[in-house]
């Protein structure tokens, strides 16, 4: 088995303000400073990228800065949106893209998310795509056609030379805040068979090594077992990534499932 690093990401989406969001990130820099078995990322809201950007490089820290959206135009007439080099400004090295917030409660479009993928790697971005079903979804059994078409338009174009750039994140929209969770072997089915579709669509060795992350209520207390899977390389996290504690337990339980 090719050995994939983990990676836990905090999406603090739109929450915390300038004091809180920097109080967070200076008590994870004290204690992620020392890991090296997993790859931390903290996508905190645009306002504060700067301050908590200044946090993790007085720390030397090797916490990495990721913005949660932007736009795939360099510059122009685009009002109230950021463009990746305004990102890169900051210091910003990660972007997600297609967050289920995004496409459903926004309204971006494959077509879109694309173009944002495409142009977050031209950028030299890490770029994290999102994908994962709706409840209806997931009741008529369309879980894993929802994922092949999110990830075959998501990466539609990128150079499979830039695949060692991109990650995934499956998350299914009836498990994102709502504190329920897919069962270990559910979120590890639906892993493979994204997987196969990026052997499809690239490699079996590009497939291999992307690391396809679970994202959707993950706590202390479940990430253990979905860790233990062999296809789930680690977490996006929401809610429990508001508060070091609980972030840290996630952190610990990916640093684990490295050396179980
Ligand atoms: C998310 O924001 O991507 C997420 C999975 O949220 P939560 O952990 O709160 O379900």
């Amino acid at each position: 088995m090719t050995p994939r690093k983990p990676i836990v990401g905090g999406n603090w989406k739109m929450n915390l303000h300038r004091a809180q969001a920097v109080d967070l990130a200076k008590s994870l820099v004290d204690r992620v400073n020392s890991n090296e078995d997993v790859e931390v990322i903290l996508f905190p809201p645009f306002p504060y990228l700067e301050a908590v950007g200044k946090v993790l490089r007085d720390a030397s820290s090797p916490i990495r800065l990721g913005a949660q959206d932007f736009y795939h135009q360099p510059n122009g007439a685009y009002t109230g949106e950021v463009s990746i080099s305004m990102l890169a400004d900051l210091g910003v090295t990660n972007v997600l893209v297609g967050h289920s917030e995004r496409r459903h409660v926004i309204g971006e479009n494959d077509v879109l998310l694309n173009q944002k993928v495409l142009a977050g790697l031209k950028a030299g971005m890490e770029v994290m795509l999102c994908v994962g079903e709706k409840l209806e979804q997931r009741e008529a059994n369309q879980t894993d056609d929802i994922n092949a078409g999110q990830t075959r338009y998501g990466l539609a174009g990128v150079d499979p030379k830039d695949m060692a750039r991109v990650s995934i994140a499956y998350e299914p929209v009836w498990a994102i805040g709502t504190g329920k969770t897919a069962t270990a072997a559910d979120a590890q089915n639906a892993h493979v068979a994204i997987r196969e579709v990026v052997a499809r669509q690239f490699s079996t060795d590009i497939a291999q090594h992307v690391r396809i992350l679970y994202g959707g209520s993950v706590k202390g207390s479940n990430a253990p077992e979905l860790f233990a899977q062999s296809d789930i390389d680690g977490g996006l996290i929401g809610g429990a990534a508001l508060k070091a504690d609980d972030f840290m337990a996630i952190i610990d339980a990916a640093t684990n499932s490295v050396s179980a």
